[in-house]
């Protein structure tokens, strides 16, 4: 067993990072902002990649030499959530944009796909069987998942949440509800791969 507290850095350039860390706490997780390249020596079990405006937080990713870094913690099995923007950074393809992102998951996603009038709204939807609250601004579209993604929920036939390996994203904000089961089953997913990290180390 590994009795380290899990340790989960969020990036923290720009958009709904706070909200995040807060939820985290909550759930009894150590969090930490991600801002510059020396925030990766703390120890790190887990990563978000929080909503806000996608083609902001690439940029700075680059201008602050975090991009390849942390894509290479992610192709080296690290568990990463994205929410909303953060899933556009995952997305292997972004349909309406040419910018480049980590491209790790098997992905096509629609920028912005519920236009101006629907640009933010709530639903109930079922996540991984259970009815939470889910709220969506300026949400991207899964226009096309791969085989090997799971699909955890949908609304209206539309795929919200999915989880391919370590990479868990939604296009809805949990962080900013009450309820914390996405963040739940991100700490289970993390808590394995430090199982599994100790297993490794003792074989
Ligand atoms: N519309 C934003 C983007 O394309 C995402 C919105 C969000 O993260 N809430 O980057």
């Amino acid at each position: 067993m590994n009795h380290r507290k899990t340790q989960i850095g969020v990036l923290a350039v720009q958009g709904a990072f706070a909200e995040h860390i807060a939820m985290l706490k909550r759930c009894q997780a150590d969090a930490f902002e991600i801002r510059s390249l020396k925030d990766l020596q703390h120890p790190i079990d887990g990563l978000i990649l929080p909503g806000g405006e996608s083609t902001v937080q690439i940029k700075l990713l680059h201008e602050l030499g975090l991009f390849n870094p942390l894509k290479s913690l992610l192709e080296n099995g690290l568990p990463v959530y994205g929410t909303c923007a953060g899933l556009i950074l995952l997305a292997e393809k972004i349909e309406n944009d040419i910018q480049k992102s980590f491209a790790l998951m098997d992905i096509t996603v629609i920028r912005n796909a519920y236009g101006r009038q629907l640009g933010s709204f709530f639903v109930q939807g079922v996540f991984n069987q259970k009815e939470i609250p889910m709220p969506f601004i300026r949400a991207p579209l899964i226009h096309r998942a791969g085989n090997s993604v799971e699909i955890l929920s949908t609304v209206n036939h539309d795929i919200v949440a999915a989880k391919q390996q370590n990479k868990l994203v939604t296009a809805f904000h949990p962080e900013v509800t009450l309820d914390s089961t996405v963040h739940h089953y991100f700490l289970r997913m993390v808590q394995q791969y430090k199982n599994n990290q100790t297993e490794k180390s003792i074989a």
